[in-house]
Order: structure tokens, then sequence, then C-alpha cells
């Protein structure tokens, strides 16, 4: 079924009784060419992509839980191409540019919303990290504005800009930057697949990976034993465990990220702004509530909920830079298993064993990389070559310490900051 305001038009007039589901619910085939281990935005957009880009078809996704569970459906959902580095920048401008088409490639709507996300700076010495930042999004082909104290005051109005400890001295302003509902993007790849012919596996967690020769051979799964010539594992904060069923131990630690929405507001905030002396960002939902988040919770832990301790740090830093969000009462907060690489930036890449591949690595910002992930990731499984915007995410940088990306200048953990 195609979406259109005609057919939600004829539907609302038929009583709404002819909506079909949004993706068959098969049982698995004995074997298929490609798994996809991992039903999250990744997978999803991996198995889209090479169904659509490379004619693929004859694969199955295999979820262990149901399809935008996982962090996918937990995240604050901002989308942005304001990275500086050769490497993870043209990645990120190719996944922009997919996300700028999304909504008309799969004919779903995922909210993505370019209302604008402003880094704020603090200092001297940060306005000058966040030009250089600038302009190497601008030589990239995207978009910035270095914006002033008065800039950031028209824009922003009610931040506290005179605050005591750290007063505002402008923004970096990324106006492609945005947001998107979360889990319509997974809903929409999820459909944009299926509608593919692509088999969209739920309640089917993978528990062992069969490899003969040193190439895998296929997977166990709670559901059986499913043959394959090629898998892929993008299963985010289960990464560790799920590579340590082909024997690899990954340099991958998993966190607890929070994420807090107050009750609905009027609209009051028209951007994603950022703090640049401690973590917080916030942006209003459609629905109006403010969704806010900060750090890591700074322990290692599979439990997708986080501590108090997190969540008083991520207040305080709210309450400093906007006192008015102090009125509004929180209703809801979560957490989600964050994949934390040692440099920050991710790994897209094949692994030691035949037909094995590993997509990883996201730490705190794998939702704006979905689609960039999905198309890169799909690239590499149909053809075996990287994708040029995807090739610098090799995993042998941490064993050899070549071509490490550490985009925020934290040093090797990148979880500690
Ligand atoms: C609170 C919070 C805020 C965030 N904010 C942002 C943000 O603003 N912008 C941004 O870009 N990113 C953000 N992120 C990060 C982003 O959500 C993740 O990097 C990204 O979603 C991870 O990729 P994914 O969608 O594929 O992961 P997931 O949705 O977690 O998908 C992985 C899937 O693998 C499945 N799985 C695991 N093990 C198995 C197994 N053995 N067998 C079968 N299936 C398995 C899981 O059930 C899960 O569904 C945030 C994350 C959190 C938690």
């Amino acid at each position: 079924m195609r979406y259109s305001g005609l057919q939600v038009l004829a539907q609302g007039l038929l009583g709404n009784r002819g909506w079909t589901p949004a993706w068959r619910d098969p049982d698995p085939k004995p074997a298929y060419d490609i798994l996809i281990i991992g039903g999250g935005g990744h997978g999803l957009a991996t198995a889209f992509y090479l169904a659509k880009e490379h004619g693929l078809t004859n694969i199955a996704v295999l979820e262990k839980g149901y399809l935008g569970g996982g962090n996918v459906g937990r995240n604050t959902t901002i989308v942005r191409a304001n990275y500086g580095l050769p490497g993870n920048s043209e990645f990120y401008s190719h996944s922009l540019k997919l996300w700028e088409q999304l909504e008309s490639e799969l004919n779903y709507n995922v909210m993505h919303s370019q209302r604008g996300i402003i880094n704020l700076f603090h200092s001297d010495g940060q306005r000058d990290a966040y030009a250089r930042r600038g302009n190497a999004m601008i030589n990239q082909g995207d978009d910035a504005i270095l914006l002033d104290n008065a800039g950031c005051r028209k824009l922003l109005p009610y931040l506290d800009y005179d605050q005591t400890r750290f007063p505002i001295y402008g923004g970096l302003y990324h106006p492609r930057g945005g947001t998107a509902r979360h889990d319509a993007v997974a809903w929409g790849f999820a459909r944009g697949a299926d509608t593919r012919g692509v088999d969209l596996i739920q309640n089917c967690e993978v528990t062992g990976i069969d490899i003969e020769n040193g190439a895998v051979t296929g997977v166990q799964t709670t559901r059986g034993a499913i043959k394959a010539k090629k898998v892929g594992i993008v299963v985010a904060g289960r990464s560790s465990q799920v590579a340590a069923m082909a024997g690899m131990r990954l340099p991958i630690e998993s966190h607890v990220l929070q994420a807090f929405v107050t009750e609905g507001l009027k609209p009051c905030l028209d951007h994603v702004v950022t703090y640049g002396m401690g973590h917080f960002y916030v942006s209003q939902s459609d629905k109006g509530g403010l969704v806010f988040g900060g750090d890591l919770d700074f322990y290692a832990s599979y439990a997708a909920r986080g501590n108090l301790p997190m969540a008083e740090h991520v207040m305080e830093a709210g309450l400093t830079l906007m006192p008015m969000i102090g009125k509004a009462k929180v209703l809801r907060s979560w957490g989600g298993i964050m994949d934390m690489s040692p440099d920050g930036s991710p790994v897209i890449d094949k692994t030691h064993i035949d037909g094995l591949y590993l997509n990883c690595g996201w730490c705190y910002g794998g939702f704006k990389a979905v689609p960039g992930s999905g198309f890169s990731f799909a690239h590499l499984i149909a053809t075996d070559r990287p994708h040029a915007p995807a090739a610098r995410y090799r995993l042998d940088r941490f064993l050899t310490g070549r071509g490490l990306m550490d985009e925020e200048a934290t040093g090797s953990q990148h979880n500690l900051h």
C-alpha cells in the first residue's frame, strides 16, 4: 500500500478499516544469501539498501526482540553533519544527504525536521575550535555559521547569557541539522525492506555463529539454525557479545546513556541546542515535550536504564543554561546501551572470517548515521569493497593505532569523557 494524503482521506472516510500491516511476519527459511543480525536502525537500513541499491533480496534481518525496540527507538533523535575530521566529515555529510530524501524514498513520514542545531561556546579557545570545525563543514559542502553573542541572543533569547561560571560567547549554527522521529525511521526502513522481499524475523535471538574453514556458514538462533553465505553483525550495544560468538574480542565497551522528556509545553524551543561547558542538549518534540540528555552513566552495563547521579547532573546543567526549564515537569526517562569505541568513531568493516561483516562503535551518535551506515554497510556486504565515505572505518585502526578518528580530542577512552 502506498501512503499519501489521498489515502489518509479515503481510509478516514471508510472507517480506517483498509490499512494493511506495514510488514509481514514470516517464519525463518532454512537458508538465505545474507543474514543481518540486529533489527535496529542500522540493520534495517542495511537490508533496505541491499535490496534497493544492489537488487539482493534473499535476505533476513534477525531481531531478538521487536523491531525498533533498541537504541533506534530510545535516542534523542538529533540528525547532523557537523563533524570536522576527514573520515567522519564525508561520511556524515553523505548520511545527511540521504536523510534529506528519505521520506520520499521510503514513502514514510519520519518527521525529519531541519530546525537547525546550535553548539554553544563559552571561551575564546572554544570559539577557535568551533570556527575550525565550521570551516571543515563548509569545505565538505555542508553548512555552518559562526554566531557571536548577539547572534545567539536573537535565535535563543531564553538562555542565561550572563551566568556566572560560563558566560555564552556564541555558537556554531548548523541550519541543516535537526531531528526526526526515531521509531518512525525504524518502521520506514522495515516497511521499505519488507516491500522489496526481505524477511524481518522478530523474537529471533542469534545464539551462535557457524564458521567452517575460516568462512561463515550460518547462525544458530532461538528459532533454529539458519544457513547463509554472508552475515552482518549490527547489534549496537550488544556488539561485543555477538562478535564473541565468532571468537572475536572487540575494542568496544557497552555503557548506559539516559534521555529525559518533560510534559508537553507550548512551542518554546525552535532549535536543537547543546551546552559547551557541560553535557546537556535539548530540543522540543512535535508533541511539545522538551527532550534532553547528557553524558553516559560512567560505568559499563547492559541495563537499559540509568541511575540518579547522572540524572541530577543533566538537570543541573540544563538549569544553568536555561533556568526556565526548571518549571517543566519531567515525565519520563530511560536508558539505552551504547557501543563505545576507543576513539568515538565507528567501524564498518569486514572481519578476518570470510563472509562475516561488522558494523558497530556508534557510541551515542549513531541515529543520524542510520541511512549512511545502512548504505555503506550494504555496499561493503554486496561488493566486498568499502564504500568511499566509510572507507576509514576500519577495525584494525585500534590494533595498529593508524587512522584513529578522535573527533572530540578526548583521548583514548571515549567513554570516560
Ligand atoms: C538516550 C540516547 C540518546 C541518543 N541520542 C542520539 C542522538 O540524538 N543522535 C544520534 O545520532 N544518536 C543518538 N543516540 C545513539 C543511537 O541511538 C545509536 O547509536 C543507534 O541507534 C545504534 O544503532 P541501531 O539503531 O542499529 O541500534 P539498536 O536499535 O540498538 O539495534 C540493535 C538491535 O540488535 C538487536 N540484537 C542484539 N543482540 C542480538 C542478537 N543476539 N540476536 C538478534 N538481535 C540482537 C537488539 O535487540 C537491537 O534491536 C542515542 C542513544 C541513546 C540511548
